[in-house]
C-alpha cells in the first residue's frame, strides 16, 4: 500500500472534544430530511464501518449528513407554452480534500435522499481513487425522455441559475450522471460564464472536447470497471480470455465496459436495457449490437439473442456480472441467486443492505468489486479535464487511458491491503480506505471555529 501506514488517526493526536460528542446516530435517523432507505443504508454503512475503525465520533457524526442540501424550484416553459416546475436538488457531502465533485442526474425518481447518498458516496469514491476532491450530487426530478431537446436545454439553463452561488471550479464542480451527457454540461457550461461575463470551462466535467472537454472521459467510467474485473481477475488468478459477462444496463458506462472486457478477451453473453434483457450462450456480437442500439437508440426486439428479463440476467451462470443501471437492484433473493464469480458494480448502490449482508456471507464465492471503486473511472478522468482546464494544456488519449489505468490499479491494490490487514469483506474494505483518507484530513485540519 503506497501511503496509508495507519488506520488510527495518531498523526493529529486526539481530538480534545472527542469525549464531548453529544450526536449519534439516533440524531440523524430521527431527522426527516434525507430519509430513504438509500440514505438509510448508505449513512448506516458509513457509521457502522467508521465506528470498527475507532474514527474519532466526533467526526464519524460529521460524515453522516451533507454539508450543504439545497433543494430548488425550476420554472421550465415547455413547447406547449404551458409552464412546469420541476425540483432540483444539489447536496455538498464533504469538500475537506478539495472542491465539491459530482454528477446531476435527471430522473423521474431523484429525491433528496437519494441525492445525499450519492453525495456521501462520491466523497469516499474520490478519496479512494486518491484524488483531491470532495463529494457532491445534483438531480433534478423529470423524465428526460419525456422532455424535447429545447425543454431540455431550458430546464439545464433554469437549474444551473438556481443553483449558480454553490459551484464553480473551486467550488462545486458538476458532471454528467444518468439522463445528462455531454451536451447538458455544454449547456450547464454556457449558462454559468454567460452570468459571470468571461468563458469558464472548469466549472463542469464531462464536456465535449471542443469546449475543454478531455479525451477519454466518455469512455472513462466503463473501461475503468473493465481495469477493475482485470484487477480482480489478477487478484483471483484467473485469465479473463474467454470469460463470461452479462451486463445489465446498456448506457455510457455498460457500452464502455463491454467494449473494453471484449478487448481482454472476454465474452459479452448477455446485456440489457429498459427493454428487457437479450442473451447468447455462445456470445453476442458486440459490434451487431452496438449498431443496432446507435440506430434505433434502445435494444428493444433486438433480433439476435434470446430475450430473458433482467432478473434472469442478474442470475446468469456467468464468471463475471455488470449491474450498471440503476441502484437497489441486487436485493436479499438476488443476491442468493448470484451464480457470478466477480461482481463490478458500475452503477451506484446497485446492492442494497440486505443484498449485501448475503454478500458478505458468500464472500469466497462471489468477489465483489464495490461501486466506489468499480466506478471511480469517471470521475478520475472528470479530474483530469479539471486540471487540463485550468492549465489550458491537454494530454493525449494514450496519455489519460494510462494514467486511469494506474490509479485505479493502486487504489484497487490499496483496498485489498486494506482487506487482508483488517480481515474483511471488500465492500467495507473499500470503504474503510475511503473514511481513513477523509478522517485524517478532517482530524488534520481541525474545526473551524
Ligand atoms: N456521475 C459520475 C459518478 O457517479 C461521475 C462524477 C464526476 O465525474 O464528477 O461517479
Amino acid at each position: 500500500m503506497s501511503q496509508d501506514k495507519s488506520i488510527t488517526p495518531a498523526a493529529a493526536g486526539p481530538d480534545p472534544a472527542a469525549g464531548a460528542t453529544t450526536e449519534s446516530l439516533d440524531r440523524y435517523r430521527s431527522s426527516m430530511e434525507w430519509e430513504s432507505k438509500f440514505y438509510r443504508d448508505t449513512a448506516e454503512l458509513v457509521e457502522s464501518t467508521a465506528r470498527s475503525m475507532n474514527v474519532d465520533p466526533n467526526i464519524r457524526n460529521r460524515m453522516l449528513t451533507p454539508s450543504r442540501a439545497l433543494i430548488v424550484s425550476i420554472p421550465v416553459r415547455m413547447d406547449s407554452g404551458a409552464v412546469n416546475n420541476f425540483i432540483g436538488y444539489r447536496v455538498q457531502h464533504n469538500n475537506t480534500l478539495g472542491p465539491f465533485k459530482g454528477g446531476i442526474r435527471y430522473h423521474e425518481e431523484v429525491n433528496l435522499g437519494e441525492v445525499s447518498a450519492l453525495a456521501m458516496l462520491m466523497t469516499f469514491k474520490c478519496a479512494v481513487a486518491g484524488i483531491p476532491l470532495g463529494g457532491a450530487k445534483g438531480g433534478v426530478r423529470v423524465d428526460p425522455g419525456g422532455l424535447s431537446r429545447p425543454e431540455k436545454q431550458r430546464l439545464t439553463r433554469r437549474y444551473t441559475v438556481e443553483i449558480l452561488n454553490v459551484i464553480g471550479p473551486e467550488m462545486d464542480i458538476p458532471a454528467p450522471d444518468m439522463g445528462t451527457d455531454g451536451q447538458t454540461m455544454a449547456w450547464l457550461m454556457d449558462t454559468y460564464s454567460e452570468m459571470k461575463g468571461y468563458a469558464v470551462p472548469s466549472v463542469v466535467t464531462g464536456k465535449p472536447i471542443m469546449i475543454g472537454g478531455s479525451k477519454g472521459r466518455t469512455e472513462a467510467t466503463g473501461y475503468g470497471v473493465a481495469y477493475c474485473v482485470a484487477a480482480a481477475a489478477d487478484h483471483l488468478d484467473l485469465k479473463l480470455e474467454g470469460k463470461t459477462v452479462a451486463i445489465q444496463g446498456f448506457g455510457n458506462v455498460g457500452s464502455y465496459a463491454a467494449r473494453k472486457l471484449t478487448d481482454m478477451g472476454c465474452k459479452i453473453v448477455a446485456v440489457s436495457d429498459v427493454t428487457g434483457g437479450y442473451y447468447d450462450k455462445n456470445g453476442l456480437d458486440l459490434n451487431h449490437v452496438l449498431k443496432y442500439v446507435d440506430i434505433r437508440h434502445s435494444l428493444n426486439d433486438y433480433p439476435r439473442a434470446e430475450q430473458i428479463s433482467n432478473r434472469q440476467l442478474l442470475t446468469l451462470d456467468v464468471d463475471i456480472l455488470v449491474p450498471a443501471a440503476l441502484g437497489g437492484v441486487i436485493d436479499e433473493r438476488i443476491a442468493r441467486d448470484l451464480k457470478c464469480r466477480i461482481l463490478a458494480e458500475g452503477a451506484n448502490g446497485p446492492v442494497t443492505a440486505e443484498g449485501n449482508a448475503v454478500l458478505k456471507e458468500r464472500e469466497d464465492e462471489v468477489f465483489v468489486v464495490p461501486d466506489i471503486l468499480a466506478n471511480a473511472g469517471g470521475v478520475t478522468v472528470s479530474y483530469f479535464e479539471w486540471v487540463q482546464g485550468l492549465q489550458s494544456f491537454f494530454w493525449s488519449g494514450e496519455e489519460i487511458n494510462e494514467r486511469l489505468f494506474r490509479i485505479l490499479q493502486t487504489a484497487f491494490n490499496d483496498c485489498v491491503d486494506f482487506k487482508k490487514r483488517y480481515q474483511t469483506d471488500m465492500r467495507t474494505a473499500t470503504l474503510m480506505l475511503g473514511i481513513h483518507r477523509v478522517s485524517e484530513a478532517m482530524l488534520m485540519r481541525g474545526l473551524f471555529p
